[in-house]
């Protein structure tokens, strides 16, 4: 079946569904991240339906991606999705929460897209299954905008989320181990890489 077509239709599923998956800019970023910076092998953690795995696998066909999603529903709508589009050879699903998924291979990039109160504990997990010179890309950094702003009209099951997003990010700005750069692309996206240099591990950055 036509690619273009296969993706459209997604599209429409999450919309319809409200399976949230990345928001257009936010994936056309990754993909151009993808591209550019010659990732061959990537971890994603939250597949959903397959929709942010099937456009990174696109950019190239040695493009090769394992994603990990806990949702039943989901993990069988995100198979089908990827046999259909014929990547299944380089597409490699996995069923399982991401807490009782291990594996000692190195990735290129650690995508995490899964449930954001717990991307501390995801970043601290994965990290080592990155390469050295190798990226973590986190997706849904602003909360549609909740995170660092007023909190107070908020329920209190959300305001614990936001509060554990913004102590993600603060982690990530003062890290030892890893420069991250900010983006405002999407739901906010934040790009983390080991800092090699002895310049860049006395300086943590605050943007
Ligand atoms: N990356 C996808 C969207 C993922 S939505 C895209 O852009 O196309 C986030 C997904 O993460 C949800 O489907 C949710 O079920 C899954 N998830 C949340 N916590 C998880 C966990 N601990 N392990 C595995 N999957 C998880
Ligand atoms: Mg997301």
């Amino acid at each position: 079946m036509d690619t273009e077509y296969l993706i459209r239709k997604m599209e429409k599923y999450a919309d319809e569904k409200g399976v949230p998956i990345m928001e257009k800019d936010g994936i056309n970023f990754l993909s151009e991240f993808v591209r550019l910076n010659n990732i061959k092998n990537i971890l994603e953690i939250g597949t959903a339906i397959g929709y942010s795995a099937i456009n990174m696998a696109l950019v190239g066909e040695d493009v090769y991606v394992t994603s990990i999603e806990r949702d039943k529903d989901r993990y069988i709508e995100a198979v089908k999705n990827v046999k259909n589009i014929g990547l299944d050879r380089r597409i490699t699903l996995v069923l399982a929460d991401a807490f009782d998924f291990n594996t000692d291979e190195k990735f290129d990039l650690i995508f995490i897209d899964a449930a954001k109160s717990q991307y501390l504990k995801f970043f601290n997990k994965f990290s080592k299954n990155l390469k050295e010179k190798g990226y973590i890309v986190t997706d849904n950094i602003k909360f549609h905008g909740l995170a660092f702003s007023d909190k107070t009209k908020l329920s209190r099951n959300l305001k614990q989320l936001i509060v554990k997003l913004e102590k993600y990010v603060d982690f990530l700005r003062n890290n030892k181990e890893f420069k991250t750069r900010f983006f405002d692309i999407g739901d906010g996206v934040a790009i983390s890489r080991r800092r090699l240099n002895e310049n860049d591990k006395n300086a943590t950055e605050n943007k």
